[in-house]
């Protein structure tokens, strides 16, 4: 009998792992993000693999991004799920009054602001994930007292193909394989910037992603890792041409002696200086605006584009027009020119204008087993990255800005029909065991009803048996009474 139930059990085990058909780590998901890399650039795009991901992938009629479309606050979007005015990581360099300091990159404070959100990474690591992250920014420092297993931090000029090698080492890690993955890599922006968006030297850059990319695709198949590893590209922003003639010098043009600004063009927090009456600042900076090619961003823009509820975002902020910039650009085509950039012209590229003007829309492109092949979905945002990741990896996800349901079409099979057989599976084992158990138990306790059985009872049955016995038909008697029959026939 037990060596019944062992079998069974053997069975019923190996027949639920087998139903699963997932890694036994379970998802592996690759995160990429090509920094400044815009939807305008896949017209003319030069390279070959990326439109094969597309074709074999998912992706979205339009992929949009959050105001300003900056770095840092759209990659902490993408893994908060939340606007850029609940992180607060409202710039690349933020003011913050009540830390009386001006963050920057190499500040945690830049990032933890609002205390409840937690980053997908730690999200991973806190149910017993390993997150990996290629210098995604926010992601080097610990959040609830955690770090990811795997990080590499940022430095200039990284090669794409190396990261992509170093991804592949830490999916398939002995010990603590990773089982998500962030990578930035900060290209094409930085040429984008210094050459434009419409240069030569941004299309031989893309060449060089493109072949990166079908690097990782070709690493990934030899180690076996294709049909089991999903991987997401995607961009923060695109890249808008701005000549240098284009330039609004804001110190030609008002007293800047009143305030100081922080983050970058085309977006300007304006922070009156103490001491000085706001309006000094706000009606000289709002007049000039008229014919210098900015404006101060209004209250109903900044409710739309989920820009105003933060004590980071200053009550004067400036917005330049498209392609245009200010000031703090030339010390932008200052550090060109001193890393020795060669064949600079007058034409240099900016972004974190609205995310509705031209080439401000990023990419998004979905390619793994858990994706459609060649789907084009309904719009969505890169807020909403965050509840596909954690729908995918059976995260607990925190209060957040994105959907869900809006991001699922990129899904092969949405994840509850894909968790409906292995929960099928285990209850029908569950309701195998219990009757196979029980049947086990029944059968024990006739036995040790059969031992047990009292001289009071033999005597009572033989009793009973002699007397009844005749009147009463088989099928009528007791258990009892079955028990004792043949016991009683060897007295
Ligand atoms: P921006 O294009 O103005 O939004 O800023 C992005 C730029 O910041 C990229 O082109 C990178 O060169 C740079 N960058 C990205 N991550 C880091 C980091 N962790 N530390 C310093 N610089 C970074
Ligand atoms: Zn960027
Ligand atoms: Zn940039």
């Amino acid at each position: 009998m037990w060596a019944l139930v062992l079998a069974l059990v053997i069975l019923c085990c190996g027949w639920c792992s087998g139903g699963l058909e997932v890694s036994p780590i379970g998802p592996q998901i690759v995160v990429i993000s090509l920094d400044g890399f815009g939807q305008h650039y896949l017209a003319s795009y030069p390279g070959h693999f990326l439109p094969t991901l597309y074709s074999r992938g998912a992706y979205p009629e339009k992929f949009s991004n959050q105001f300003t479309t900056k770095t840092f606050p759209n990659h902490f979007s993408v893994a908060t799920g939340v606007y850029e005015d609940v992180h607060g990581v409202v710039g690349n360099t933020v003011y913050d009054a009540a830390l009386n300091a001006t963050l920057d990159i190499h500040n945690q404070s830049l990032f933890t602001q609002n205390p409840s959100l937690i980053p997908i990474w730690t999200l991973n690591e806190l149910v017993g994930g390993h997150s990996g992250c290629i210098m995604w920014p926010g992601c080097g420092f610990p959040y609830r007292n955690k770090n990811v297993t795997f990080f590499e931090p940022f430095r200039h000029s990284a090669d794409l193909r190396g990261e992509m090698y170093r991804v592949v080492e830490w999916l398939t890690n002995a010990t603590t394989p990773a089982n998500l993955v962030m990578v930035y890599h900060e290209q094409p922006d930085l040429i984008g910037h210094a050459y434009g968006p419409d240069s030569p030297q941004v299309l031989a850059e893309l060449k060089k992603i493109d072949s990166a990319l079908q690097y990782f695709f070709h690493e990934l198949e030899i180690f076996g890792l294709r049909d089991i590893v999903d991987v997401i590209i995607l961009s923060d922003h695109g890249m808008m041409s701005v000549k240098e003639r284009d330039i609004v010098d804001l110190s030609a043009l008002v007293d800047t002696s009143k305030f100081f600004f922080t983050g970058s063009s085309p977006l300007l927090n304006v922070w009156v200086k103490e001491g000085v009456n706001e309006l000094d600042v706000y009606r000289p900076l709002e007049h000039q605006g008229v014919s210098n090619h900015y404006r101060i961003l209004e209250a109903a823009e900044s409710k739309a584009w989920h820009y105003e509820n933060n004590p980071r975002i200053s009550r004067i902020t400036l917005l330049a027009d498209d392609h245009y910039v200010f000031q703090d650009f030339y010390e932008f085509i200052d550090s060109f020119k001193e890393k020795k950039y060669k064949d600079l012209t007058d034409t240099h590229g900016e972004h974190g204008y609205p995310t509705t003007t031209t080439n401000m829309e990023p990419i998004f492109v979905a390619v793994g087993p858990s994706f459609h092949r060649g789907f084009k979905a309904p719009n969505f945002s890169n807020i909403d990255v965050y509840p596909l990741l954690c729908r995918m990896l059976s995260l607990p996800a925190g209060p957040h800005n994105g959907s869900f349901a809006a991001i699922a079409p990129v899904l092969a099979q949405p994840s509850t029909t894909r968790l409906l057989k292995p929960l099928i599976i285990a209850l029908a084992c569950m309701v195998l065991l219990v009757g196979v158990v029980g049947m086990v138990a029944c059968a024990l306790t006739r036995r040790s009803h059969k031992r047990t059985v009292s001289a009071d009872s033999l005597i009572n049955g033989y009793v009973y048996r002699k007397t009844m016995r005749k009147e009463k038909p088989l099928e009528d008697r007791s258990e009892e009474e079955c028990l004792l029959e043949p016991e009683v026939e060897e007295v």
